[in-house]
């Protein structure tokens, strides 16, 4: 193998590099250009054996100091001669890779169980408004990969047994030969297991699940709102041959209500009284989230003004407590009128006028103006 290239330039390492950053260097190289991730790659291969051979020589103090002061002349002077192949690198790194990989180098015994944890899955729920806030229970007609009954699970025909993978003879792996070198992979067949399903399960192919459609009840706590997620652990899809199930999420979307606005545990609304209840009070039915209530309202109240009735807002969905209501009060003022009651919201003005003191006769807002044609507009009326 023809070797022209700086070894410090191969392995991106500085020439004052210490043996844990050349070892670093060289695994990420050898992993990147790993012939098991580069099947039939020459120019992989070629940094793969360039790589192993800059590591062999940096590594080694009494190489590094040669190849540092002579170069690689100097080295062929010691009769250092790089690698034959790939089987030549293995047996000399092959630790570093098994740290990495894994699949063994050696072709030691390991096995791992085929069976698969499922998906989890996610639903999105919409529930009315009165549902979230005082909680509610709903049964979900959910599709997904469910655990097979006539096998529970496992793949196999009830009654059959698993026998020892043929391909690999309950290694779990298979050596390979790619080109260079031999390598130990999982085994396709058992997918590492080292055995197999003789007979599969006849209504799941040996997968112990089968798409159906399945009942789940969902709890809602009171107190939940929009985006909202609920965990239902186990309620996803079912595992492959008896893996653990998914979980199920189920998103909530809450609907709109129609007189409320939520913020948090607390409800905003609004209520619309006339002019006359405002200035006279009365009692008024109000929606709440129980029903209607009986409010009083006060004789004088202001537009604008907010009623608080504490704790009948949504409960909190951590402990105990409830948010409050919060009511906004506006007054509609009519916009047409009969000359009737023109006249007598005109006496009404009088009486309002003879009450004040007599040097108070403008109208409040008369004072703010200041513009000269407003005030002859004003007066010209
Ligand atoms: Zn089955
Ligand atoms: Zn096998």
């Amino acid at each position: 193998m023809e070797q022209t290239r700086d070894y410090y330039e191969i392995l991106g390492v500085s020439r004052d590099a210490n043996d844990e950053e050349i070892k670093k260097a060289y695994r990420k190289l050898a992993l990147k250009y790993h012939p098991d991730r580069n099947p039939g790659d020459k120019e992989a291969e070629e940094r793969f054996k360039e790589a192993a051979e800059a590591y062999e020589v940096l590594r080694d103090p009494q190489k590094r100091q040669v190849y540092d002061q002579y170069g690689h002349a100097g080295l062929k002077g010691t009769g250092f001669s790089g690698f034959e192949g790939f089987d030549d690198i293995f047996s000399s790194f092959g630790d570093i890779f098994q740290e990495f990989f894994s699949f063994n180098f050696g072709g030691g015994q390991r096995t791992r169980s085929s069976a698969r944890p499922g998906n989890d899955l996610l639903y999105e729920l919409e529930i009315s408004f009165q549902e979230a806030v005082f909680g509610t229970e709903k049964d979900l007609d959910i599709e997904t990969l469910n655990t097979c009954d006539r096998c529970d699970g496992k793949g196999m025909e009830p009654g059959s047994s698993e026998s020892l993978c043929p391909l690999c003879r309950g290694r779990g792996q298979v050596v390979q030969s790619q080109g260079f070198f031999r390598i130990s992979t999982t085994c396709n067949r058992c997918q590492g297991s080292g055995r197999i399903i003789t007979t599969p399960c006849r209504d799941c192919h040996g997968q112990g699940r089968v798409r159906s459609r399945k009942k789940v009840h969902v709890k809602v706590p009171p107190g939940v709102d929009s985006g909202t997620r609920l965990r239902l652990r186990g309620e996803g899809e079912s595992g492959y041959r008896g893996g653990m199930a998914g979980d199920l999420y189920v998103r909530l979307r809450v609907q709109p209500h129609e007189f409320f606005e939520r913020d948090g545990n607390d409800l905003y609304g609004k209520v619309k009284i006339s002019f006359i209840q405002a200035i006279l009070g009365d009692e008024i039915e109000l929606p709440t989230l129980e029903g209607t209530k009986t409010i009083h309202i006060e004789p004088g109240t202001q537009p604008g003004t907010v009623l608080r009735f504490a704790g009948e807002g949504v409960p909190s969905l951590r402990g105990y407590g409830r948010g409050d209501l919060f009511v906004e009060v506006d007054v509609s003022i009519p916009t047409q009128i009969t000359a009737r009651q023109r006249e007598l919201l005109e006496e009404f003005v009088a009486i309002e006028e003879a009450k004040k003191d007599k040097k108070v006769r403008r109208w409040p807002w008369s004072k703010r103006r200041r513009n000269k044609d407003d005030e002859v507009g004003e007066a010209a009326r």
